[in-house]
């Protein structure tokens, strides 16, 4: 994924979009974990602000996880916005410079592709859930809840609920 800077450099205020689709494999994403499904699309614009570049975007991806609750499968639908300053530095201090904070391209292209990587893991939702009312698996007999109610521990009923439901069975 690189983005051709030669034009964006030639001009102050200049902006040049850029738009890629790519995938888990090309981006070097655990496979077997396999987390993101279909392709992953990435969008944006860099702009030339003088003594750097600011690319900015955002990264579509679906994803593929388990419920935290009740381990159901699940899909993810992540937008991951992403803004970067980038600063052009000449081939010999390239190498140099890898292990800096500051990211850093020379020649006329800047590859995002480990941006979009470290994008993406840190928006990886660590305990999803399938659904905010999702009700979980029963700590007992880990029947999920969402499916049926299970018959242990007779679930400490709200009094308010219990003077309901005895209304309701009168019917
Ligand atoms: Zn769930
Ligand atoms: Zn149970």
């Amino acid at each position: 994924m690189k983005i051709n800077m030669s034009q964006v450099k030639k001009e102050l205020g200049s902006a040049q979009s850029f738009s890629f689709i790519t995938s888990a494999p090309e981006l070097g994403l655990d496979t077997e974990q396999n987390f993101l499904l279909e392709s992953v699309a990435v969008e944006g614009q860099v702009v030339n602000k003088g003594m750097s570049f600011e690319v900015t975007g955002k990264i579509d991806a679906k994803l593929k996880q388990n419920c935290s609750r009740c381990l159901e499968d699940m899909i993810t639908q992540l937008t991951v916005p992403f803004n970067e300053e980038y600063r052009e530095i000449d081939g010999k201090e390239c190498e140099k410079n890898s292990d800096l904070e500051i990211n850093c391209f020379c020649g006329d292209e800047i590859d995002i592709t480990e941006l979009v990587r470290e994008t993406l893991l840190l928006a990886e939702p660590i305990k999803p859930v399938c659904s905010e009312a999702c009700r979980g698996l029963c700590p007992e007999c880990g029947a999920n809840l969402n499916i049926n109610a299970c018959s242990c521990n007779p679930v400490k009923t709200d009094p308010r609920l219990a003077v309901l439901e005895k209304l309701l069975s009168k019917d």
